[in-house]
């Protein structure tokens, strides 16, 4: 895409690691910055790994690892933030991008649940920012949300649209400001009423799980996902659903709280609704 030649990503984790990986191998500049240095150190290990996989390790030459916000997002023509799912992080983090990139640059968040008009008070360009929602696996699910903020211009959102293309990637549009964006959306529901089987008791996990799978022919039940996604990502998208409408039958099981505070967050701690077999 012409405009957009140096991508940078905030937060190398789960996600941030996978949209830094798909966009380097789409031949852009990226640049990363993490606080912790072994995401860091993480996120190089699987991008390489990417890479040399499909035969592209020269596009190693065009990755940048940063523990500084600064030298990450000097040079940038998008911004990507990929942190936790905390509002106010996120506008801090929205801040600081503005302070250090061009004033040319788009910034986007990848949140699963904060449309950016919750966010672009942080920064002075409300005309460049965007929601840019991924659903990693990103190479099995090749599409993005992309969502304006209150005064998000079209070329930003030209931009960002060709942008997702550019990647390979189908983009989701949202025509007005939704929590949740399409598919996330149906999948919180869907969610939801798992979770409510469970929780009172009327269906087991794998039972759950089994009915989907039929169903759908998908290769994963909702449980499994979640525990994929990470319990603590989940409790806390399911939080903002409920804190959103004020419904009851949105707020989140105390028994995944439960689990969440014990430390069972799914695939990345060993054990959530399923056991993976590693150490916590
Ligand atoms: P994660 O915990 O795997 O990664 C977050 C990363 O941010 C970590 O590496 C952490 O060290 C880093 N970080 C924390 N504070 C930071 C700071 N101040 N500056 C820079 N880096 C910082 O989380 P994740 O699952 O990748 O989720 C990140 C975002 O992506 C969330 O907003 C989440 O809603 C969204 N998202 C997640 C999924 C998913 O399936 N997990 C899917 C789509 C979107």
């Amino acid at each position: 895409m012409k405009d957009i030649k140096n991508v940078s990503i905030i937060g190398a984790g789960f996600t941030g690691k996978q949209i830094a990986a798909i966009t380097a191998l789409n031949e852009y500049d990226v640049s990363i910055f993490d606080i912790n240095s072994e995401m860091l150190q993480e996120a190089k290990k699987y991008i390489n790994g990417v890479l040399k996989r499909k035969k592209k390790p020269e596009l190693i030459n065009n990755i940048s690892y940063h523990d500084e916000i600064h030298a990450a997002v000097k040079d940038a023509d998008l911004v990507i933030e990929a942190v936790p799912e905390n509002l106010e992080l996120k506008k801090l983090i929205f801040s600081q991008i503005d302070k250090f990139a061009p004033k040319k640059t788009i910034i986007a968040t990848n949140s699963s649940s904060f449309p950016v008009s919750k966010i672009e008070d942080a920064v002075n360009r409300k005309d460049k920012v965007l929601n840019i929602h991924f659903y990693p696996p990103i190479p099995l699910r090749p599409m993005a949300d992309i969502m304006q903020g209150t005064k998000t211009s079209n070329e930003t959102f030209e931009n960002g649209k060709k942008w997702i293309e550019s990647i390979g990637c189908h983009p989701i549009v949202l025509k007005k400001e939704i929590l949740g964006f399409v598919f996330n959306r149906m999948w919180h529901a869907a969610r939801r009423e798992a979770l409510k089987l469970w929780a009172e008791g009327h269906a087991d996990v794998e039972t759950v799980d089994k009915s989907w799978k039929i169903f759908t022919r998908m290769a994963m039940g909702p449980f499994a996902l979640m525990d994929a996604i990470g319990l603590d990502v989940v409790y806390a998208v399911q939080m903002s659903y409920y804190n959103e409408s004020g419904e009851l039958r949105d707020k989140p099981p105390d028994a995944l709280k439960d689990m969440v505070d014990i430390g069972d967050l799914g695939m990345k701690s060993g054990k959530g609704f399923y056991t993976w077999g590693k150490k916590k």
